[in-house]
């Protein structure tokens, strides 16, 4: 009977196997053409000064309404996109997309500061990158200190010569980069002081649990007075409670982004938003 069930287990599991990798693969052949067929979207989540409670910046996070799946959410498309390749063509489109949609939001007065951008590993290893964002501000008539490439820290694990070389050229054109995700990146904090970094967004893991987990206070107490030290700003993602604010408030961290201020949105949404004399606090 053990044996049988033994057998029967690797069974299951060999089909479970089989489902999840065809699963992943109708993914990537439905997602190869997803953006001709208009099924990508980039919404927007607002990025608050949290001293002044006044809207600094918005981030341009992807979405892709699959004909029949509905809302497919990017933890499950992006690394399939990564993988496949087909993150540098969604990659540029979304630079691209962002940086019309902040034109449009400065010329109407609606935002002051910066629109940020995610970027993969793969569009920097891909290279031509620098060319193509000239490309992209030139066409729409933005200055490179408002579009800001978020990388996770993941991204600086293996520092190459390379990497380097093309966040400088990224900073010689204005462009602000920040840190994505910082402190769960495993990486050797010497590329804070060897890259030209902008801004450190403290992960949402370390948020969660603020005022009350000690562990995860201390942690984003110290990133905030490190990014104060060298001079970066600092962001908290992940904030959704009144007093996850009251406490980032208190350290002293710069920014806040989080469902407390509103979630990720389609731009028509946002720009009502902007426009309404309402607060940026969403009631609880
Ligand atoms: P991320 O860049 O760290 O984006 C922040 C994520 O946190 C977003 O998830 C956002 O919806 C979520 N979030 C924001 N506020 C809160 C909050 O208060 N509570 C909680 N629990 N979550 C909050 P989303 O939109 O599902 O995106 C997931 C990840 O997918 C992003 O993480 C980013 O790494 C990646 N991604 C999204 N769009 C793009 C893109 O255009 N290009 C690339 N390369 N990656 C992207
Ligand atoms: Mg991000
Ligand atoms: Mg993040
Ligand atoms: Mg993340």
């Amino acid at each position: 009977a053990a044996k049988r069930g033994g057998r029967s287990r690797f069974c299951n599991f060999t089909v479970e196997m089989q489902s999840v990798v065809q699963h992943r693969l109708a993914l990537e052949a439905n997602l190869r053409g997803a953006l001709e067929r208009g099924e990508i979207e980039l919404w927007y989540q607002p990025q608050l000064d949290i001293k002044d409670m006044r809207l600094v910046g918005v981030e341009a996070l992807m979405r892709w309404c699959h004909p029949e799946r509905g809302w497919v959410s990017p933890g499950e498309f992006i690394p399939i996109a990564e993988e496949s390749g087909l993150i540098v063509e969604l990659g540029d489109w979304a630079i691209a997309e962002a940086c019309a949609q902040a034109a449009q939001w400065h010329s109407e007065g609606l935002l002051a500061g910066p629109v940020a951008v995610n970027v993969s590993a793969a569009q920097l290893i891909r290279g031509g990158m620098a060319e193509k964002v000239d490309n992209i501000l030139a066409r729409s008539n933005i200055s490179a200190p408002m579009l800001q490439l978020e990388m996770t820290e993941s991204m600086f694990l293996h520092e190459s010569g390379s990497l380097s070389e093309t966040l400088e050229s990224f900073n010689r054109r204005g462009l602000r980069l920040a840190v994505d995700d910082f402190g769960t990146g495993y990486s050797n904090l010497g590329y804070l002081k060897r890259l030209p970094l902008a801004k450190l967004k403290i992960d949402k893991s370390f948020v969660l649990s603020l005022p009350d987990d000690v562990e995860d206070a201390v942690i984003t107490r110290t990133i905030v007075s490190m990014a104060v030290g060298l001079n970066l700003r600092v962001i908290a993602e992940g904030v959704e409670t009144r007093e996850q604010l009251a406490y980032l408030q208190q350290i002293g961290c710069h920014e806040g982004q989080g469902f407390l201020f509103g979630r990720p949105q389609p731009a028509d949404e946002l720009t009502a938003r902007m426009r309404s004399a309402q607060g940026w606090l969403v009631d609880e």
